[in-house]
C-alpha cells in the first residue's frame, strides 16, 4: 500500500449489495473507504434482525439463483457456508398445484430452451398453450441486451410483446405474468419488455440449470452481511450505519468533494451513489448540486414497487410439497411466494409448529391493512394452496411493509436509468437498477453493479488493480449462430431501407 493510496477518501453511500461490495474491493486496494447507511444496519432490501422475542425476520427471503457467479465467488473467499443445497420449487393458483420445478442440473442437459419446457412439469396448462411460446424465441434472440436492444424493446410492455408474439391467454396468464409478478415484481402491462426478455434470458432461458436455485439457512443478514462486514471492516473500511446523505459539496473544478449528512460532512475523493431508486430521488430532492444536473433530475421520472413481507408461526407441523413456492391468480397485479423456513433455515429446523415465510410483490393495496388484517389473509390464501392451513392456530407473526422498495422497470424507463459514469468525473453509479451490460439481475446485478464502480474509481485514481468480474456464461453456440444471423439481417436492412418506423 503507498502513501499516495492512504490519502485517497472514497464515501460509499448504501450498504445493500452494491455499497458493500464496492466498498469491500476499495478497502482491500488500500483506499480510506467511508460506507455511509441511512438504516441501523447494514444489508439493504436483503437486511435481517431480530424481533423483540429474539426470532429472526427479514424484508423478504433471497434466493440465488446457478447463474450468481460473483456472489458464489464471493462466499467462497469469505470461506462461509451460508446456503442451503439446490431447492426444487413449486407453484400454485387458486385451483391447486400448478407446477412443479425439477432440479435442471441434475438432467441431461439439453440445446436451451428445451431442458426449461420439457422438464418442467405443468399440472394442468395444455401442451398447444405451451408450444405457443415457440414465435416468442424470435424475440429473445433478438434482445441482445445491447443498448439498440433496449432501445427497441423498452417502449413497448411485456403484454404488448406476448401478445405480439401471439402467445395463448393462458400461457401469458398462467406462466409468463407470474413470472414477471416475481422476477420484475409487476403486472405486464406496468413492465418493459426489455426489461422482461432480459429477466427471463437471464434466470430461466439461456442455460438448463439456470433456474435452479439456493436460499441462505438463515436470514442474509445473518448468514452472509455479518461476517463480509467483519472482513470489510479488516480490511479498514468505516462502516457507520445511521448516517443519511442529504447532498454533495461539489467544487469548481465540478468535482465532488464531500458528502453531506445533516450538519455533518464527510470529505471525499470520490463517491460512489449504492442507494436503490426511492433513496436517490429523495437526495436529489434535498441537493441543490444534483438539482442542477439534468440527469439527476430525470431520475424523478423513475418509480419503485411496494412489497409486503411476512413471517407466520404456526401451532403445528404442517406438510408442504416443497420448501419454496410461487402463487398466482389470487389478486390481479400481486404475486406472492412462500417458503417453509423449518426445511430452510437452520434456526426453525426443529420448531415443534410450521413457521411460513410469506411475501407479497406489487403490494399496494395491502400496505395500509394492519397486521390483524393482513395475518388472517394470508393465512387464508396459504389454506388455499394447502388446506391442512386452514386448521392450524397462528401463535406469533411479523408483518414488514416496504413502501416503494424495488425498482420498477416500467415501459420507457430505460432512458433516465443512469449508467455506473455520470457528469461528475468522481461520482460513479451502483444499485441493481444501474445500466450496465453484464447481463445479470437482481442481487447479483447490484453486486457486479458495485465492483464496477469500485473499478471506476481505480481507474480514475490509477492507483490500485481493479476486481476480476465473472461474466454471464456465454450464450449456447445455436443461440450464438441465430444472434449474429439475425444481426446481419438487421444490418442488411438498415443499409438498404431509410429509418423509417419506431424503433
Ligand atoms: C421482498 C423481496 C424479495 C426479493 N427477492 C429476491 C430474490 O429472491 N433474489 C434476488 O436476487 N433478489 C431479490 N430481491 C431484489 C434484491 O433485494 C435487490 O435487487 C438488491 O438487494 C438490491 O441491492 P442494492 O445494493 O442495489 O440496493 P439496496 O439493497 O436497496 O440498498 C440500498 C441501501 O441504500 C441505503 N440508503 C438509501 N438512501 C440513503 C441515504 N440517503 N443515505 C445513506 N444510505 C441510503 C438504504 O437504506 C439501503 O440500505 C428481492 C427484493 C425484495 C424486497
Amino acid at each position: 500500500m503507498s502513501e499516495g493510496l492512504q490519502q485517497k477518501r472514497v464515501v460509499v453511500i448504501g450498504a445493500g449489495w452494491a455499497g458493500l461490495g464496492a466498498t469491500y474491493h476499495l478497502a482491500k486496494q488500500g483506499y480510506d473507504v467511508t460506507l455511509l447507511e441511512a438504516g441501523p444496519y447494514p444489508g439493504g432490501l436483503v437486511a435481517g434482525w431480530q424481533t423483540a422475542a429474539g426470532k429472526s425476520v427479514e424484508a423478504g427471503i433471497h434466493g440465488f439463483w446457478y447463474p450468481y457467479k460473483n456472489i458464489f465467488s464471493l462466499i467462497n473467499e469469505l470461506n462461509i457456508n451460508p446456503f442451503t443445497t439446490w431447492t426444487r420449487s413449486s407453484q400454485y393458483s387458486p385451483v391447486g398445484l400448478e407446477v412443479e420445478s425439477p432440479i435442471f442440473q441434475h438432467l441431461p442437459r439439453l440445446p436451451s430452451p428445451l431442458g426449461t419446457f420439457l422438464y418442467t412439469q405443468f399440472k394442468r396448462l395444455p401442451l398447444v398453450d405451451r408450444l405457443s411460446a415457440l414465435p416468442l424465441l424470435y424475440a429473445v434472440v433478438d434482445f441482445d441486451n445491447s443498448d439498440a436492444a433496449w432501445r427497441r424493446y423498452d417502449f413497448v410492455t411485456a403484454r404488448e410483446l406476448f401478445k405480439d408474439f401471439n402467445v395463448s391467454a393462458r400461457l401469458y396468464r398462467e406462466a409468463f405474468e407470474p413470472m414477471l409478478l416475481v422476477g420484475l415484481f409487476a403486472p405486464g402491462e406496468q413492465c418493459s419488455a426489455a426489461a422482461t426478455l432480459g429477466m427471463l434470458y437471464y434466470f430461466i432461458l439461456a442455460h438448463q440449470p439456470d433456474f435452479d436455485v439456493v436460499w441462505c439457512r438463515g436470514t442474509v443478514g445473518e448468514k452472509i452481511f455479518r461476517p463480509w462486514v467483519e472482513h470489510i471492516e479488516k480490511a479498514g473500511a468505516k462502516v457507520l450505519a445511521k448516517y443519511r446523505v442529504t447532498d454533495l459539496i461539489i467544487d469548481s473544478n465540478n468535482r465532488a468533494k464531500g458528502v453531506v449528512c445533516g450538519d455533518q460532512v464527510f470529505d471525499a475523493d470520490a463517491v460512489i451513489f449504492a442507494v436503490g431508486i426511492t433513496g436517490i430521488q429523495k437526495i436529489v430532492s434535498t441537493s441543490a448540486s444534483l438539482q442542477s444536473r439534468e440527469e439527476f433530475r430525470n431520475l424523478n421520472n423513475l418509480g419503485a414497487i411496494d412489497v409486503l413481507a411476512t413471517r407466520l408461526w404456526f401451532d403445528r407441523k404442517i406438510d408442504i410439497l416443497r420448501p419454496s413456492n410461487a402463487c398466482f391468480g389470487f389478486d390481479a397485479t400481486t404475486g406472492w411466494t412462500f417458503f417453509d423456513l423449518n426445511v430452510l433455515h437452520d434456526e426453525y429446523k426443529y420448531e415443534s409448529g410450521t413457521v411460513i415465510e410469506a411475501d407479497f410483490y406489487h403490494a399496494n393495496q395491502f400496505l395500509s391493512l394492519n397486521d390483524a388484517e393482513i395475518v388472517p389473509l394470508v393465512q387464508r390464501y396459504l389454506a388455499t394452496c394447502i388446506p391442512a392451513f386452514r386448521d392450524a392456530k397462528v401463535i406469533d407473526s411479523s408483518v414488514i411493509r416496504l413502501p416503494n422498495a424495488v425498482t420498477h422497470f416500467a415501459p420507457g424507463s430505460y432512458r433516465y436509468m443512469l449508467p455506473a459514469k455520470t457528469s461528475f468525473a468522481n461520482v460513479f453509479m451502483s444499485g441493481d437498477w444501474i445500466v450496465n451490460r453484464h447481463g445479470s439481475w437482481s442481487q447479483e446485478k447490484a453486486y457486479v453493479t458495485g465492483l464496477e464502480a469500485a473499478n471506476l474509481a481505480v481507474s480514475y485514481f490509477r492507483e490500485g488493480t481493479p476486481v476480476e468480474i465473472l461474466p454471464v456464461e456465454e450464450d449456447e453456440a445455436h443461440i450464438q449462430v441465430a444472434r449474429s444471423l439475425n444481426q446481419t439481417v438487421r444490418n442488411l436492412g438498415k443499409s438498404i431501407l431509410p429509418e423509417f418506423w419506431l424503433p
